[in-house]
C-alpha cells in the first residue's frame, strides 16, 4: 500500500501535490504519478513515471499544466502489473472522464476485468486498480453523481481498498473511500482549500484540523468543504479532530506514529 495526495484550492495544485508525494517516500514505492484539472472546462492532464518522483517533476517541467489548482497524487507499490510508466497511477476511463487512484488490492479484479471488456471497455495497464476507473465511468455514464459512481462501484469491490477520484464531468471535486484496511484516508480542512492523504505526515504541513474516514465511508471533497456518506448512501459521522503538533515536528521523527490508520 503506498500513497495518496489531493488538493483543492486556489493556488497550483501541482507544487502541493510533489511535495504532499515527497512526505510519503519513506513509505518506498516503485513509480510516481498525478492528475490535474488543466482548466475550467475540466479537462485532465495525467503524468506518470517510474521510479522516483524527481522522473515524474523532470516529466511535469515539460508536460504539465503547472497552473491548475484541483488535483490528485499517487506513489505506488506495484501489486498487479509491474513497476511502469502505463501502470502507474493515476489510471483513466476509456472516456477520459474518471481518474483514480488507489492503494490495496481489487481482489476479484479478474472477474471484473472480464466483464468490462466484455462490454466494450479498453485496458491501458495491467493493474486491479484499472477496473475502478471503468466501472465508475459506466456510473457516471448513467447519470450518477460522482461520489454515488464511487459508491455503487466500491459495492462490487472484494478486498481492501482506498481510493481517491476526480471527473471531467464534476470540476473541482474529489471523491475517496476506504473500503477495510488498505491504509487510511485523512481529510485536511485548510482557509479555502481542501487536502487528502493516505497519511497524516502528508496532511499536516496544510492542515491541523482533520478528519479520518473509517471503514465503509466515503467523502466528496471540494475547496470549500467535504461532505461524508457511508456505503448505504446515508450522511456519515466522521471523527474529525485538531492534532496538536505543528508540523515541523510532524516530519520529524517516527512517521508510523502519525499514520492514519
Ligand atoms: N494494486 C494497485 C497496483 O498494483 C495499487 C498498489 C498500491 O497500493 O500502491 O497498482
Amino acid at each position: 500500500m503506498c500513497g495518496i495526495v489531493g488538493f483543492a484550492g486556489e493556488r497550483p495544485a501541482v507544487p502541493v501535490l510533489i511535495r504532499a508525494l515527497k512526505d510519503l517516500e519513506y513509505r518506498g514505492y516503485d513509480s510516481a504519478g498525478i492528475a490535474v484539472l488543466a482548466d475550467a472546462g475540466g479537462t485532465l492532464s495525467i503524468t506518470k513515471k517510474q521510479g522516483k518522483i524527481a522522473n515524474l517533476e523532470a516529466a511535469l517541467s515539460s508536460n504539465g499544466p503547472l497552473a491548475a489548482t484541483v488535483g490528485i497524487g499517487h506513489t505506488r507499490w506495484a501489486t498487479h502489473g509491474r513497476p511502469s510508466d502505463q501502470n502507474a497511477h493515476p489510471h483513466l476511463s476509456c472516456n477520459g472522464e474518471v481518474v483514480v487512484i488507489h492503494n490495496g488490492i481489487v481482489e476479484n479484479y479478474a472477474e471484473l476485468r472480464s466483464e468490462l471488456l466484455t462490454r466494450g471497455h479498453t485496458f491501458l495497464s495491467e493493474t486491479d486498480t484499472e477496473t475502478v476507473a471503468h466501472l465508475m465511468e459506466e456510473h457516471v455514464a448513467s447519470g450518477s453523481s460522482l461520489i454515488e459512481a464511487l459508491r455503487l462501484t466500491a459495492a462490487r469491490l472484494e478486498g481492501s481498498q482506498a481510493i481517491v477520484a476526480m471527473s471531467a464531468a464534476e470540476p473541482g471535486v474529489m471523491v475517496a473511500a476506504r473500503l477495510g484496511n488498505a491504509g487510511g484516508i485523512v481529510v485536511g480542512y485548510g482557509d479555502g482549500e481542501m487536502v487528502l492523504a493516505s497519511d497524516l505526515a502528508a496532511v499536516l504541513p496544510l492542515s491541523q484540523d482533520v478528519a479520518f474516514l473509517a471503514d465503509g465511508q466515503l467523502a466528496r471533497v471540494d475547496r470549500e468543504g467535504a461532505a461524508y456518506i457511508d456505503l448505504s448512501g446515508g450522511s456519515a459521522t466522521v471523527q474529525r479532530k485538531r492534532i496538536p503538533i505543528d508540523p515541523v515536528s510532524a516530519l520529524k521523527g517516527d512517521y508510523a506514529h502519525f499514520r492514519a490508520l
